[in-house]
């Protein structure tokens, strides 16, 4: 696309709103908005350093603060207060310990129509300029007139290919990894009140509000999750452009322990999305498929950008240039990565309602992410020996031979039980098993060294393996015997 002079469309026929970026005073309507906004019509060097910005390095991080301080103007008035936006390279920005609070928010339609068609409309327009300046005219009555805000409706140029994808991904992230605190924008309607919100009430009768709060649609998107596990705190701010005393922790913490009190769980509790409970450090394949399984997002790749972003927190800019541009690819990468670290997930993963892939066997989740492929949580001891990848991608570990599978009680969907026993002192094992496939008759369960996990509630993990597949987990507590030997096994 061939970027418009933008010197010619700085003044609209029919100004409403006003933008100051560098030495300029733009007037904005809903015929030049988006095409200055989304363009390069917001472009400086750094306020800080004053150099220019290079988008393959580092591209800017628009901020955007009220011009001057306005008592008078409300988030929901009519007149608007005119806003300065300042660009700056992230690393000066933190140079300089200037923060910022990134807005949080699930995309509106007509925003997303004109990003997807490079066409402007009166809806997108007004949404695009309003929505983040009224945001902003609400963290400046709480935290003060110079408070500056990130949001992505202008902070970044969506019409610039260079901002794109991959590109700005990371960036993005790191955004909201370094504002630290973020403001959720909950604005479905009917809207929750803040005010009924637990403090330390009884949160029985605050259900209707609960259940408001927990059915916004911010809650089912994808990319907040990103957004979320990168910041350590937020607040949530309502369709009224109302902030939340309290930090969003804090009522997840009272949520939990007010719960606890509660002979069975309150009916609104079961919407509760996992990954708003979560604050563990995401250290395993699984545990994030867990969490991204069911979340709307445009594309499935984008599951694999977020599953990197959230395993690699600090070197996901580099790793994500790298990633497949095939979602089925993009699965094998990622997976293969996470067993590169050490991460025996992706081979323990129970199967989603998906073919098996055709090459590597062991891939699960290149067609689809479903909830319960994982469910027992983030990784509290890694296994002593890594997996290796072999040339073919298929996989050598090596583990322990506990015994041929004896007896064995199908039941697919919850626990079965296993026995195995002992070929040299003829002990037996009984344990807790998750199986995903019958076996055929020469299936072996392995101890995987070291190797423990949050929920899974036992001393190790076990595999069992046939034909060069898992075909099940196990939860093993301590062996009988001590006779099992180091077995060196592959799978395809
Ligand atoms: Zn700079
Ligand atoms: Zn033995």
């Amino acid at each position: 696309m061939t970027l418009m002079d933008s010197t010619s469309i700085s003044v609209s026929s029919h100004p409403q709103y006003s933008i100051s970026v560098g030495d300029t005073v733009l007037s904005l309507g809903s015929d030049n908005l988006l095409d200055l906004c989304w363009t390069d019509g917001l472009d400086t060097p750094c306020s800080i350093c004053k150099r220019h910005f290079d988008n393959a390095v580092a591209p800017p991080v628009r901020t955007l603060q009220l011009l001057e301080a306005s008592p008078k103007a409300t988030p929901a008035g009519l007149q608007l207060p005119s806003i300065k936006i300042t660009n700056s390279h992230l690393r000066c920005l933190k140079l300089s310990n200037i923060k910022f609070f990134p807005v949080s928010h699930a995309w509106h339609k007509p925003v997303a129509r004109a990003y997807a068609t490079r066409e402007s409309s009166i809806e997108a327009t007004r949404m695009v300029f309003e929505l983040p300046v009224r945001i902003l005219v609400a963290a400046s009555q709480r935290f003060g007139s110079d408070v500056q805000i990130w949001h992505d409706y202008i902070s970044i140029p969506q019409w610039q290919d260079s901002f794109r994808g991959t590109t700005i991904l990371p960036q993005i992230f790191q955004i909201f990894k370094y504002g630290g605190t973020s403001l959720i924008h909950l604005d479905d309607e009917p809207t929750f009140d803040i005010h009924e919100l637990p403090s330390s009430q009884d949160l029985s009768i605050r259900g209707p509000a609960m259940q408001c709060l927990f059915s916004a649609r911010w809650f089912r998107r994808m990319w907040i999750i990103v957004e979320f596990t990168m910041c350590q705190d937020s607040y949530l701010m309502n369709s009224r452009f109302e902030i939340m005393p309290g930090r969003f922790s804090s009522l997840m913490e009272e949520i939990t322990r007010i719960s606890q009190t509660l002979p069975a769980p309150l009916e609104w509790m079961a919407s509760i999305p996992m990954f708003s409970k979560d604050r563990s450090t995401h250290n395993c394949l699984g545990h994030v498929y867990d969490l991204l399984a069911n979340q709307g997002c445009r594309s499935f790749r984008d599951y694999f950008i977020a599953a990197c972003a959230m395993l690699e927190q600090d070197h996901d800019h580099r790793a994500l240039a790298e990633l497949p541009k095939d979602a089925q690819d993009a699965c094998l990468w990622v997976s293969k990565r996470a067993l590169e670290r050490g991460d025996y997930s992706p081979l323990l993963l129970r199967p989603p309602n998906e073919p098996q892939h055709g090459r590597v066997r062991w891939l699960k989740g290149y067609m689809r992410i479903d909830e319960k492929m994982w469910g027992i949580g983030v990784q509290t001891n890694a296994a002593y020996i890594p997996p290796t990848i072999l040339p073919d991608d298929s996989v050598q570990l090596e583990v322990r031979f506990l015994g041929a599978l004896g007896d064995f009680s199908p039941n697919f969907d919850g626990e079965s039980r296993l026995l195995v026993q002992c070929m040299l002192c003829k002990s037996r094992i009984h344990c807790g098993a998750s199986m995903w496939r019958e076996p055929k008759g020469a299936a072996n369960l392995y101890l995987v060294p070291g190797l423990t996990y949050l929920n899974a509630r036992c001393e190790h993990i076990g595999i069992v393996v046939e034909d060069a597949q898992v075909i099940g987990r196990a939860l093993l507590g301590a062996p009988p015997c001590n006779c099992s030997e180091v077995a060196h096994i592959r799978l395809e």
